[in-house]
């Protein structure tokens, strides 16, 4: 992909469930040429690395219970402050919430870098049959998809020939439940990044894979 001559940019990235927004994101980082962060493997290192906040992370998850803001707050900071993130850096899962979105303003603007949103669009039907879509192995977790990434065999895993699944997670009620919780936690996100970026884009996420998303959301940008 070629590369966009944007400097020192924080890339946000909002998006439906089921818009393949982690792999967008990561073929964002060929476009701009910098480090894709994303917040799973932020915790994950501060885990592993049994950091003060990591310690603190690891008993907040084995109890079963969620990572408040402050803490989540803290980790990115102590993550997008280090050399590799100066130019900038793409976002992955943060901001979540209206919380998190103020507090990362205050910190670019600290940091000298500006936002630049891409909001994928995606229909409600197209997301629905996308998800639905989508079968599990039970025996070794591998997740197909009928349309876009069918096993072998109809039904049958092609790892260990298991009979294929569609899960509970996966059925029209609880992904109209999760566009829902989205539309009610992110869009008031969405709006508040409108206001603040000057840099807003808005890309169609109706088709192709996360790459070809990835390159329409470069070009797009590019063409501004
Ligand atoms: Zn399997």
């Amino acid at each position: 992909m070629p590369k966009i001559g944007i400097r020192t940019v924080a890339v946000l990235l909002f998006g439906p469930p089921g818009c393949g927004k982690g792999t967008v994101g990561k073929h964002l980082t060929g476009c701009f040429d910098i480090p894709h962060i994303s917040t799973g493997d932020i915790l994950r290192e501060n885990v592993q690395a049994g950091t003060e906040l990591g310690r603190q992370v690891q008993s907040l998850m084995e109890n079963g219970g969620l990572v408040p803001d402050g803490m989540v707050n803290r980790l990115v900071q102590d993550r997008i402050s280090r050399d590799d993130c100066v130019d900038g850096f793409i976002l992955d899962g943060y901001p979540r919430t209206l919380e998190q979105g103020k507090a990362l303003a205050g910190m670019l603007e600290e940091q000298g870098l500006e936002p630049l949103v891409i909001h994928l669009k995606v229909d409600y039907n197209k997301i629905v049959s996308r998800l639905t879509a989508r079968r599990s192995c039970p025996q070794c977790g591998a997740v197909y998809n009928v349309i876009s990434k069918p096993p072998k065999t109809d039904g049958v895993c092609d790892e260990d020939g298991a009979g294929l699944i569609l899960r509970g997670d996966d059925c029209e009620t609880v992904i109209r439940q999760r566009i829902e919780a989205y539309e009610a936690q992110t869009l008031p996100l969405v709006e508040y990044f409108r206001q603040l970026a000057s840099k807003f884009y808005t890309v169609d996420g109706n088709d192709g894979s996360p790459t070809d998303i990835a390159e329409r959301a470069c070009h797009h940008i590019r063409a501004e």
